[in-house]
């Protein structure tokens, strides 16, 4: 049996705990790894390593950082096979899903490699007779990444990308279901030139990351995962001192109103629904759709769906794999069940995938879908996709508004005065028009709002070099005998 072990100085770490957890393929249900799990004396000295090595890297200078990122730009581009058949063994996505996880990742080392430029402060000569001020920014020490199973190779990018080229070391716990991606990057940046200490992964469930949470020597936590484990996060985290972004769960609307082109809005539908067996934060898992076209919309997408092709994610013809495990997969199926009792209407039913051998559920429609439905007021995250109808726009908005999560939402119209004013009065944090995944690039900052997002810095992006950075205001004045005196008034500006 293959054994997924912990990162630390640069080498590969065999687990002393004697727990381990078991890692399988989707696509046939069979074990195919056992990952170690730590305990408090592993996390302990994972922390040590990374504290040890944390004054150096925060003292080599800045465009030698950035030189390790953009060497570490090209091992990634060059390794984009490689990584993305280990998201397909482990996670179970298509290839081509896979290498657009690991596309969009690298883009988030390409932001870092510009890191000299972020991390520039400002500088005020002569703010008063012979003192200058000017501001700086500061890594924080030794910081930690808490992954979910969804993203296994582009979340840890979100996070070490920045937080190592600021000058911080970082320690990952990546999701115990799909370990490996997080050992292949912490190898490609050994082969970059990082140093050891600087990058250490820890395998582990929740030991390891409430040691990590209490742990005194870590400056600052980044989670994404479910809503409650956000929140506890962000509550454990913060209680004990530390910096915290932590991402939850989300459940995305996507408004169609009667002008939008339906066709159009159809495929987006289906591709964002039912991508990645609709294990996405970015998911659409609602269309609102306004009652005047919403027996069209619904018969362009229930057309649609039997077309998907549902296999294994290393087959070359397949859109959709498998869910990430037999437990997850049988919890989505509950919700379709539960939607039947509620009186919602299946369209499509994927339930008869449960029999071939994997964890399967094929694309799965269900219609007049009301909130109070638990195939409404939950996280699914599986290919499931409801459709509930409203009047237009007003009520479409009120739904999305009053949804607890707050994470991403689209609006599919042709009216641009009205698409506008969704974006000033929706209470999302990113909103798509006509487009169904609205991640933004690197360049800007990923975050939702509400039980989407505990924390006051969105990830990745300008807000993740100001998570991973603090600031310091010099007030400095050389010695000139011109202005010298002794005064014991209060300073100000003379
Ligand atoms: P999860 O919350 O179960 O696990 C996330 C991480 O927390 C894992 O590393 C896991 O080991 C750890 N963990 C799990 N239970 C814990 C506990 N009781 N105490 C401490 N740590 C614990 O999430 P998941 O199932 O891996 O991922 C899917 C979820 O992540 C979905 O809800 C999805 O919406 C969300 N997600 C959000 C975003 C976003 O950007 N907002 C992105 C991807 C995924």
């Amino acid at each position: 049996m293959k054994k997924i072990s912990h990162w630390v100085n640069n080498k590969v770490v065999v687990g002393t705990s004697g727990r381990t957890g078991k890692v399988f393929n989707p696509a046939t249900g069979e074990q195919q790894a056992e990952v170690d799990l730590a305990s408090v004396a592993e996390v302990d000295a994972v922390v040590a390593a990374a504290k040890a090595a944390s004054r150096e890297w925060r003292s080599t200078n800045l465009s030698r950082r950035a030189e390790i990122m953009f060497r570490m730009r090209e091992l990634v581009d060059a390794n984009r096979k490689e990584i993305a058949s280990l998201l397909t063994l482990e996670h179970g996505k298509v290839t081509s899903d896979a290498l657009g996880e690991v596309a969009r990742g690298l883009e988030n080392i390409e932001f870092a490699c510009g890191a000299p430029h972020l991390m520039k402060g400002g500088y005020s000569e002569q703010a008063s007779g012979g003192v200058d001020v000017y501001s700086i920014r500061q890594p924080l020490g030794v910081v930690a990444g808490i992954t979910p199973f969804n993203f296994p190779a582009m979340v840890p990018m979100w996070m070490f990308a920045n937080a190592l080229v600021t000058g911080n070391t970082f320690i990952l716990k990546p999701s115990e279901k799909d370990p490996s991606a997080s050992l292949f990057l912490a190898d490609l940046l050994r082969q970059a030139g990082l140093p050891d200490g600087v990058f250490n992964v820890l395998q582990g469930d929740k030991t390891a990351v409430d040691r990590l949470l209490e742990h005194p020597d870590i400056a600052a936590v980044s989670f994404v995962g479910s809503t409650p484990i956000a929140k506890y996060v962000y509550e454990t985290g913060t209680r004990n001192g530390k910096r915290v972004q932590a991402l939850g769960g989300a459940k995305n609307h996507m408004l169609v109103l009667p002008d939008a082109d339906l066709d159009m809005a159809a495929d987006a539908a289906v591709s964002a629904a039912y991508g990645s067996a609709g294990e996405r934060c970015m998911a659409v898992s609602v269309v609102l759709a306004v009652e005047s076209v919403a027996d069209a919309l619904v018969a362009k997408i229930a057309a649609r769906v039997p077309n998907i092709k549902v296999g294994p994610g290393s087959d070359a013809g397949s859109e959709m794999g498998p869910l990430i495990s037999r437990e997850h997969r049988d919890k989505v199926a509950t919700y379709v069940d539960a939607a039947v009792k509620d009186g919602a209407k299946v369209v499509v039913d994927g339930r008869a995938a449960m029999k071939r051998e994997g964890f399967f559920l094929d694309p799965t429609l269900i219609d007049r879908v009301a909130p109070g439905m638990s195939c409404y007021d939950d996280e699914i995250f599986g290919p499931v996709l409801s459709v509930t109808r409203v009047s237009g726009y007003e009520e479409g908005l009120k739904l999305i508004n009053d949804n607890e999560w707050g994470n991403g939402t689209a609006i599919f119209t042709r009216d641009g005065g009205v698409a506008r004013q969704f974006q000033f009065d929706v209470n999302v944090g990113m909103v798509g028009i006509n487009v169904p995944i609205p991640v933004p690039v690197a360049y800007y900052s990923f975050g939702g709002w509400k039980a989407s997002l505990f924390g006051d810095q969105h990830m990745y992006g300008p807000e993740g070099i100001n998570f991973y950075t603090r600031g310091k205001v010099v007030t400095s004045r050389w010695p000139d005998p011109r202005t010298s005196s002794v005064d014991l008034g209060f300073p100000q500006n003379r």
